[in-house]
């Protein structure tokens, strides 16, 4: 490590990964970070897990777009045909103002032949809280109208939509830190061990004083060995398994009826509607043993206090927003909202997919989840910013956007930071749309996937090398600062999107990150005592209720932002999955992340450390299983689905049911979404890429 004489300079700043938001602080040596050790931010205590310690030096690597590219007239038919390491086959260099007159004319000229509607957004959960409200204010403002979405989509998107509906708002009741404060704590469908590691250190640290952790997976994972209880129920069966748990709370009385009576309404439809939910009768469907079902139910409702976290396995479903709907409900049975130690957490997955939702990055709602349907919150906005309305409809989702292009409608589109050329469900179904497209401008640190559709590539910052803020998975707003220059021409994006906007007559003004947190303080509550000026010394959680409070760890404790103050319980029936294993697809395949790799690998695969940890694409499935298959650890298989094949390397993991594969997404040579199914939960609008009907067979070539 060395100590500080060896470094040019330390700067603070937030681990770019996972939405725990890491503090950290990165030493900087010749114009390079060289090494980076957690601090003190109010989620991480000094902790860091291996991406946050050793995932940094991505953002030197030769790849790094440094100059705005323009697709060149004879380049190739658009495709994944790009050689990062050579763009110049199919792009040639250009000034920053060609560039952005050429990015910028493109949608204007498109939208002025075919409407606004004909150009939509995907902005970033990676990049600043300002960054991702300038996003959609250039699409609101330039275009009128609300096509502009980002991966809260493909993530918590169906959890968010159950939140509002349930409780009032999209975002945690309590920081994951509260857990020292509780007795018992439900983690389902998420892997905390892998894919929020420094939460998961506070999750071993309650059982080791003797709080009890109840673990609900269809996989196994390393958090077992530190459950009360690991029910490893069937894939898809969440809804059978949480009704059940909740009816033996409802026969035996163990509610909290004061609570319930006080700060709920709908109790009594969902208590009839879980009379026939009896663990007997759904044992069979969720593969768990009736007394499990009644002992957890137990276990939950006698605590004194008690929290639940959850993460894809429940978001990401067709019934993503019922399986939420049905743990809002068993905490508001048991009053176990709004105390010390009590809560819901949807374990969020990027470091800013929180902000950038609450920034407005979705089609459904203004910053603060005001919706665009509601004409005096449109005129709020529009007002600052001087502008006239836009659409008061709802835009359309990432995937919605996709099959838009394929009607013919969306012809242009600005991506920033986003790959959904590898994050899509069906991906070669959004390949083949972004292909299409008349006028495609990627804005982006690296070539991704998506980039090699583009048709001009403006280069971005990465987080390390910008100013903004930043809010995690507890609702903490923190400041990131930039430690280097970007490489080469590469500019930070809050500076790329005003110039786009000036180029589209939009008059924007913006010299400083800071004047546009301003802005959005004006008409997000959310943002109430925090300043620009106050996020320089210290990180603050929202809501804060006065200049000198830190923030609210925990919220509702006297009623919730709905009618009368009151939560809602939204019962829950039981839908199967989309598509059912049968003689051709017989096993289920689900996908996520693992431990060292980022979600499409942009980042993580240019990594050092990280690629030679993780260097090759892999599936896992339990080793009974290839056994049968005849195939050995290390050996090929080819998985096929409804939507395609890939062919990739077996990894043997008892985790794993023996009628279950699991495959990371994060690999292009063996991309897992080339697989996954694209149907959407109605609410959430969230595609199902945990269970996908798949045949796995023993490759040809070993
Ligand atoms: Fe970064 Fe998340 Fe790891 Fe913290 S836990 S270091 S935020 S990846």
């Amino acid at each position: 490590v060395g100590d500080s004489a060896d470094y040019d300079s330390e700067t603070k700043s937030v681990c770019p990964f996972c939405g725990v938001g890491c503090q950290v602080s990165l030493k900087v040596k010749d114009g390079k970070v060289k090494y980076v050790e957690g601090i003190n931010g109010p989620a991480n205590e000094g902790r860091l897990c291996v991406k946050g310690r050793f995932g940094y030096d991505y953002i030197h690597h030769p790849h790094r777009l440094t100059k705005p590219m323009i697709r060149r007239e004879d380049a190739p038919p658009k495709g994944l045909n790009v050689d990062p390491a050579d763009l110049s086959t199919h792009f040639r260099e250009a000034s920053w103002d060609e560039a952005l007159d050429f990015a910028a004319g493109g949608m204007a000229k498109i939208a002025q032949a075919h409407g606004g509607k004909a150009v939509a957004g995907f902005g970033s959960a990676k990049c600043t809280n300002e960054e991702a409200y300038l996003f959609q204010k250039l699409i609101r403002e330039g275009f009128k109208h609300n096509n502009v979405d980002h991966c809260t989509r493909l993530c918590h998107a169906s959890s968010v939509s159950a939140l509002i509906e349930n409780v009032g708002s999209g975002a945690v009741t309590a920081t994951f830190n509260e857990i020292e404060n509780a007795d018992v704590a439900i983690v389902i469908g998420a892997n905390p061990i892998e894919n929020h590691p420094v939460a998961a250190t506070y999750f071993k640290q309650f059982t080791k004083r003797g709080g009890k952790l109840i673990v609900m997976d269809p996989r196994g994972q390393a958090l077992k060995r530190f459950a009360y209880q690991m029910l490893q129920f069937r894939p898809g069966a969440d809804v059978s398994m949480l009704n059940a748990i909740m009816n033996v709370i409802v026969e035996e009385k163990l509610y909290d009826q004061q609570y319930i009576d006080a700060y709920t309404e709908n109790w009594d439809a969902e208590k009839a509607h879980l009379k026939d939910f009896t663990p007997e009768k759904m044992a069979e469907i969720c593969g768990i043993e009736p007394e499990v079902l009644r002992d957890v139910a137990r276990t939950f409702a006698g605590a004194k206090s008690a929290m639940i976290f959850w993460g894809m396995g429940v978001s990401q479903h067709i019934h993503g927003t019922d399986n939420s709907r049905c743990l809002i409900s068993l905490a508001l049975m048991c009053g176990q909202i709004g105390r010390p130690g009590s809560g819901l957490h949807p374990l969020r997955g990027q470091n800013n997919v929180q902000g950038a939702s609450d920034a407005g990055l979705i089609p459904m709602f203004l910053p603060d989840y005001q919706s665009v349907t509601d004409d005096s919150v449109r005129k709020a906005f529009t007002d600052v910013w001087g502008s006239g309305d836009f659409s008061n409809e709802k835009g359309l989702t990432v995937t919605e956007i996709v099959d838009d292009i394929h009607a013919g409608n969306t012809r242009s589109m600005y991506i920033l930071g986003e790959n959904p050329a590898m994050s899509d469900p069906d991906v070669d179904h959004a390949r083949e749309a972004f292909a299409k497209l008349e006028h495609l401008v990627v804005q982006d640190i690296f070539l991704t996937e998506t980039a090699n559709y583009a048709d001009v590539l403006l280069p971005a910052s990465a987080l390390y090398e910008k100013s903004g803020t930043v809010s995690n998975t507890n609702r903490q707003v923190q400041m990131v600062r930039p430690a280097v220059a970007p490489p080469g021409e590469a500019k930070e994006d809050w500076w790329i999107e005003v110039e786009l906007a000036k180029r589209l007559g939009l008059g924007w003004t913006y010299t400083d990150p800071g004047q546009v947190f301003d802005e959005m303080a004006i008409n997000m509550r959310s943002f109430d005592n925090i300043t620009w000026e106050r996020l320089k010394t210290e990180a603050v959680t929202y809501p804060s209720l006065s200049p000198e409070d830190p923030g609210q760890a925990v919220v509702f404790g006297d009623g919730f932002p709905r009618p009368e103050g009151r939560a809602k319980f939204t019962p829950a029936s039981v839908i199967a999955p989309d598509e059912a294993p049968d003689a051709e697809y017989p096993m289920i395949m689900t996908t996520g992340r693992q431990l060292e790799h980022w979600h499409t690998g942009s980042m993580t695969r240019r990594s050092t450390v990280l690629d030679a940890v993780e260097p090759e694409a892999n599936a896992s499935l339990h080793p009974k299983t290839l056994r049968r298959m005849g195939v050995e650890p290390g050996g090929m298989i080819t998985l096929t689905t409804r939507r395609g094949s890939i062919t990739i390397m077996a990894r043997a993991d008892r985790a794993v049911a023996e009628d279950m594969v699991f495959v990371p997404f994060a690999y292009v040579e063996a991309a897992a979404n080339i697989l996954t199914n694209p149907a959407i939960d109605p609410y959430g609008k969230i595609p199902e890429f945990k269970f996908a009907a798949v045949r796995v067979e023993k490759a040809a070539n070993k």
